[in-house]
């Protein structure tokens, strides 16, 4: 038993009511009415709606990679990887090659891992973040 086929009962009988009272009808024509406004719907039509998708987190060119090198990229890679479109954050290239990819700290903070926070790059491209911020 869930809310919602109880409340669906609670608004079927109350529009019951109101057929009645507004058409002067009999409780023979009421209940047509009432069955044209609510048709009926087999339980088994409804019971999979709340069924959770069993969606794969890869999809389309990450799968090439995800599936040799997923043991590299924890969650919050991967993630960014995909708000990325799967293209470095530095140099705006794909990432499909074997080289790892890393998770950079925009503001350098280690210990932010917020999704604003957080730039997928190639290593190398990791290591000219930094290079360049030292240099400044
Ligand atoms: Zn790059
Ligand atoms: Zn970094």
């Amino acid at each position: 038993m869930d809310g919602s086929r109880f409340s669906l009962y609670h608004i079927q009988h109350r529009t019951f009511k109101v057929f009645n009272k507004e058409t002067r009808n009999d409780r023979n024509s009421s209940k047509k009415l009432l069955n044209k406004a609510f048709p009926t719907i087999p339980y088994s039509e409804n019971k999979h709606v709340n069924v959770k998708g069993h969606k794969s987190p890869f999809d389309g060119d990450i799968t090439y990679w995800s599936e040799r090198n997923s043991k590299l990229y924890d969650g919050d890679t991967s993630k960014a990887l995909k708000r990325q479109n799967h293209t470095c954050g530095y140099c705006g290239l794909k990432m499909f090659s074997e080289e790892r990819v890393h998770l950079h700290h925009i503001d350098g903070n280690h210990n932010n891992w917020k999704a604003k926070n957080l730039l997928a790059v190639h290593e190398s491209c990791h290591d000219y973040i930094h290079m360049s911020k030292t240099a400044r």
